[in-house]
């Protein structure tokens, strides 16, 4: 018998946006010509960027991410920008960016630029090639703001298709980051804690979220941060599902946290509002039926999927 065949187990990273990332990066084992090598071959494809949006190509079947390079010349693609993100059915996937400018007005109906929170709400893309979309705005922003060493400040140049930089004078090695961010629901019993930061839409309440810090582990990062934005102990802490965050390059790592306290200290600096919601009230914001308009994140946001997973548990 199988370690999980007497869990209850169930991946519930898959129902997050962004998660849907099919790409076969094989980063331990590519070449320095990789890229070159992946433009001759017949079916490679390349996602555009216009700063932090992505380019679709507008057709009657719907929004199409992928260009050839041929395609990709033509918008003006930027040529050192250009990284391998790995293979899709053994077909070659890059990714690079183009000039801002009107990518929009110059083509009208037949390209578009869009963001990518927009894309993930809209659901215009299939969840594989968002997944791709989102590993590759993370790369090709670290590759933008990551020209010069840490350590000496001399140059670096880009190595194995994009999953490292080096040096060209000290030769030290530098690797894309993914920042751990622990996001939470704080649930005592019947009821659970939402906050509002100023940031947010009008009516909108979400999960707690924040960084994790260096020598923390993900419960005691859930900890501290209820603590210090709800003035909430908490207990056990239940990892639940994690999902891409490519703003730049979060990892949202979700869980439910039991609360030991109940008398909320809001932190003034961080959040606008933070109470108690009830499952029932919680519900008729996830059915967008709460009487003061109070609602949840959409969707494709983790928090929403964490706040479903309290609200429909019996
Ligand atoms: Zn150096």
């Amino acid at each position: 018998m199988s370690f999980f065949d007497n869990r209850v187990f169930r991946e519930h990273s898959h129902d997050n946006g962004f998660s849907g990332n099919r790409i076969d990066r094989q980063s331990e084992h590519r070449a320095d010509d990789c890229i070159v090598e992946a433009t001759r071959h017949p079916a490679v494809g390349v996602y555009l960027f216009a700063e932090d949006r992505a380019l679709m190509s507008v057709s009657e079947d719907g929004l199409s991410p992928l260009f050839s390079l041929a395609e990709a010349g033509a918008r003006g693609m930027q040529a050192d920008s250009l990284i391998l993100l790995g293979h899709s059915d053994d077909e070659p996937r890059l990714a690079a960016m183009v000039p801002d400018r009107e990518q929009e007005q110059e083509d009208g109906a037949s390209i578009k630029a869009i963001d990518l929170r927009s894309l993930a709400i809209q659901g215009v893309v299939s969840p594989d090639h968002l997944g791709a979309i989102a590993q590759a705005r993370s790369l090709l922003q670290w590759h933008a703001t990551h020209g010069f060493c840490a350590k000496c400040g001399q140059e670096t140049e880009i190595k194995g298709g994009g999953v490292r930089r080096q040096c060209l004078s000290c030769d030290a090695q530098h690797f894309p980051r993914v920042d751990p961010v622990s996001i939470m629901l704080a649930i005592d019993g019947d009821r659970c804690v939402l906050g509002r930061s100023p940031r947010f839409l009008p009516g909108m309440y979400s999960c707690l979220a924040g960084f994790i810090e260096q020598g923390e582990t993900i419960e005691d990062a859930v900890r501290r941060e209820v603590l210090e934005e709800a003035g909430i102990k908490i207990g056990r802490v239940a990892y639940f599902s994690s999902q891409p965050w490519p703003f730049p390059s979060s990892l949202m790592i979700g869980c439910h946290a039991e609360a030991l306290s109940t008398d909320i200290v809001p932190d003034d600096d961080e959040l606008e509002d933070c109470r108690w919601f009830t499952r029932e009230e919680v519900r008729l914001m996830l059915a967008g039926e709460h009487p003061d308009g109070l609602k949840t994140p959409p969707r494709m946001a983790i928090a929403n999927r964490i706040i479903t997973a309290f609200a429909e548990a019996d």
